[in-house]
């Protein structure tokens, strides 16, 4: 088996499919003979036809080469042509390349495909660019906290715009893995728990991201990863995923359909197994639901590795994978060399089929034409727009703006924030004067570098009006192992003093000051890929410097910095103010001031419940009944009902919660009507009212109860939302509109129906408090 590989490939660049040129040309030396640019479109060229031409031109190991996305690693520092990858964009073998940043890189190496190759087709260059380019957006999940859009979607343009001047023309985002995992590390990539809010999300990033494609500043969407990765057994990442295929449906599926409804042009298959077989060879997953079911005609490229790690699945060598994943589906390999390496020889046995192969080379293809890179191979290697167009101030003003939209105020006891900008204020914790955390998980581009502290941000704020003192106060965590392993990626910030010093030195600090800010919580390497957690709570030292600081008696306000939903009931009890600013991306250390000194008011909502406890989890809001439920909104253990002897079962914080500086009131529910006729709509409206005295946003909460079903139906599910903005004392009547489509669900029998029957509707500002309105679905009558 060991040599099989290398025979292979061999054996690939030999064998030819539809052979119109010989297998000499196919192994060309790069650099010797210019291509005859049979991969340039003539004018008035169709896609079709011109792709039908180019294909029957191919050879097989030209055709391997198109579904082969090896990495680049080898380039990152020499010369394209030099390096291992550039012989083998030369010779055909490869169809894209991923994370190389910088566009003279890029150039040199589209310009060894598109002139050294035989065919001369360009590459297709992908690029972790999730929540931003250098220009660094908050990690997702905080995106999705701004329950915004417009914005989630102005966040992906931006991205683009940036990505595409670096080079870039594929982007692997937007990930729209539903999860109810915080455990899990990779839910600071993901929209959180809803599938009908991580819809919305899904949509807003593909059209963000991909716009008009024609155009050079819109690059292609990934949606990943297909599917169900976000429910990984006991939290622990790649781990088994098992779920009926009901809860697949209405769960988890809805964010990956609209992701392909508004047309995402890829998607990457997941390292899990679905019912049973991995993603990336699960032809049910790959084909009969999201091409046939769902109408989608892009291209899957596997997640990294995904083929090879088959055989750890048990599904056999790396031969078997591979055809289990071309015939499942999958088109472009990413690092495996599966394809390129034994299906040349699968061929031969007759395992897989010429067409099977023809299918993916021309999705990819499809893709390269959509991008317009066969008229345009060096559309997005522009050298000026990327001195111009990234990490310019107008990108920067609306990071720090859509910044300070995700934070969550979950207390604010007795109004101690806004801070103002006088006296002395103490800011302390190991998260307050490093910018390295800040652009948070997979920010590949980013250059924390130019990035301001919380420490810069607050003093630049306040200029000479108050005094920002600080000390770090405390590492991570006391645990060296741990916090290494949190800084994995040169993240350090492990101070060598003794734990007591960097305390006294706190609390010096913080008996000065008048009141303390605790930048404290995890690094951003705590959470994302193969980063989770058994235990949730703020680390060792960071808790005893906290306890100290209570202890001054002075006004304490913890910004706590996590990449996922953390466990909090002891700072709940404790800390008299807490605001969750995960990570926020390059403008964290303005967004930050911008809100804890008032100038805005946090307006975020979670988009994951936050648990009490590790044990509670998964918890999330649109849960089953139960035959023994607990009365409505308590918690409390009753013997023989679904409870918890030694912790209540509520949430600490329920989905959809977070406070502002302002106070809204939510009145007057009302129904268009009592009924909702199978061919009309319902309205429902609720006035809100800031009853405060400040200006600020709310987004208010549309769920329903579906009472009764030919199964159990979620005791709640998001159905609207809108983000309103209100002056002091003014009021505004919310609308939302509710037809039978929007009551759709999969039955047993996975057929997506409306079931006619009692209702409950709620209006309010987060899912556990709100007004509410019994409604009938009517029948249509015969
Ligand atoms: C991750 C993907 C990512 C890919 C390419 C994988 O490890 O799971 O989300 O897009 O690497 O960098």
């Amino acid at each position: 088996m060991k040599n099989r590989i290398l025979t292979l490939t061999l054996a690939a660049a030999m064998l030819p499919v539809g052979l119109h040129f010989g297998v000499e040309a196919a192994k060309k030396q790069p650099g010797k003979v210019k291509t005859q640019k049979l991969a340039v479109p003539r004018p008035g060229a169709t896609e079709k036809g011109f792709i039908d031409t180019l294909m029957s031109q191919m050879t097989l190991a030209e055709k391997l080469g198109q579904l082969n996305l090896p990495t680049s690693d080898d380039i990152v520092t020499g010369e394209a042509q030099n390096s291992n990858i550039g012989q083998r964009v030369a010779s055909g073998d490869v169809g894209g390349v991923f994370n190389i940043k910088g566009v003279s890189k890029i150039k040199d190496l589209q310009r060894v495909a598109v002139e050294e190759s035989r065919l001369g087709i360009p590459l297709i260059f992908g690029m972790d660019v999730i929540h931003g380019y250098e220009t660094v957006f908050p990690i997702p999940l905080a995106l999705s906290m701004t329950w915004d859009m417009d914005d989630i979607e102005k966040s992906a343009r931006i991205a683009a715009g940036e990505a595409s001047a670096a080079g870039i023309s594929w982007t692997f985002s937007p990930m729209v893995d539903i999860s109810r995992e915080p455990r899990w590390g990779r839910v600071s990539e993901g929209n959180g728990e809803d599938p009908y809010l991580g819809s919305q999300i899904a949509k807003a990033m593909v059209r963000g991201y991909q716009g008009d494609l024609s155009r050079n500043d819109n690059i292609m969407a990934c949606v990943k990863h297909f599917a169900l990765y976000g429910a990984p057994e006991a939290g622990r990442d790649y781990n088994t995923v098992d779920m009926s295929r009901q809860r697949m449906f209405n769960d988890y599926f809805p964010p990956y359909k609209a992701g392909a409804e508004a047309g995402a042009g890829s998607f990457m298959t997941s390292f899990n197994t679905v019912d049973g077989v991995p993603a990336t060879g699960n032809k049910w997953l790959l084909t009969d639901v999201l091409r046939d079911q769902w109408g989608w005609d892009g291209f899957v490229v596997t997640d990294f590795t995904a083929i090879q790690e088959m055989t750890e699945h048990g599904m056999g060598d790396l031969e078997d994978c591979s055809v289990l994943a071309l015939k499942a589906g999958t088109d472009m390999d990413m690092v495996s060399e599966g394809f390129t390496g034994t299906i040349p020889r699968a061929l031969q046995e007759g395992r897989v089929s010429e067409a099977d192969v023809d299918k993916a080379v021309r999705r990819v293809l499809e893709a390269k034409w959509k991008l317009g890179l066969f008229h345009d191979p060096y559309k997005y290697t522009d050298l000026k727009r990327e001195k111009t167009e990234i990490y310019t101030q107008a990108n920067r003003d609306e990071a720090r703006r859509i910044a300070a939209k995700s934070f969550v105020l979950l207390k604010n006891e007795g109004g101690i924030l806004p801070l103002q900008k006088k006296g002395k204020i103490a800011l302390v914790g190991p998260l307050a004067n490093t910018a390295a955390n800040m652009p948070g998980t997979w920010a590949v581009a980013a250059d924390a570098s130019k990035y301001k502290t919380v420490l810069q941000g607050m003093r630049d704020a306040v200029g000479d009006k108050a005094e920002i003192l600080y000390a770090k106060g405390a590492n991570l965590t006391a645990d060296s192992v741990l916090e290494a392993r949190a800084t994995m990626f040169g993240r350090e910030m492990r101070d060598s003093r003794s734990e007591q010093e960097m305390l006294d030195e706190a609390l010096r600090v913080a008996r000065e000051a008048d009141v303390i800010v605790a930048a404290v919580g995890e690094s951003s390497e705590f959470s994302g890929e193969s980063s989770s957690r058994t235990d949730l709570t703020l680390p060792d030292t960071q808790k005893r410097l906290m306890e100290a600081l209570l202890a001054t008696g002075k006004p304490v306000v913890m910004l706590n910095f996590s990449g996922r939903p953390t466990v909090m009931e002891w700072e709940s009890e404790n800390v008299p103010a807490i605001m969750n600013v995960w990570f926020a991306g390059s403008e964290t250390g303005d967004a930050i001031s911008d809100v804890v000194f008032g100038d805005k008011s946090p307006s975020g909502k979670l988009t994951m419940t936050m648990p009490r406890n590790v044990g509670q989890i998964p918890i999330y809001y649109n849960h089953l009944n139960t035959g023994r439920p607990l009365p409505q909104g308590t918690g409390d253990f009753v013997k023989f009902r679904s409870s918890y002897i030694d912790s209540s079962s509520l949430p600490l914080y329920p989905f959809g919660y977070g406070l502002s500086y302002t106070d809204f009131k939510y009145s007057d529910l009302s129904l268009s009507s009592e009924t909702l006729p199978m061919d009309g709509e319902l309205t429902a409206s609720v006035t809100v009212t800031n009853t405060g005295s400040r200006e600020g946003d709310e987004v208010v909460q549309m769920y329903v109860r579906d009472l009764v079903g030919s199964v159990s139906r979620p005791v709640k599910e998001l159905k609207g939302f809108e983000r309103i903005s209100l002056k002091p004392g003014e009021s505004r009547r919310v609308e939302f509109k509710l037809t039978p489509a929007d009551l759709k669900f999969y039955d047993f029998n996975l057929d997506y129906v409306n079931e006619p029957g009692d209702y409950l509707l709620f209006i309010g500002p987060d899912s556990a408090t709100g007004l509410t309105a019994p409604f009938t679905q009517k029948k249509k009558k015969k």
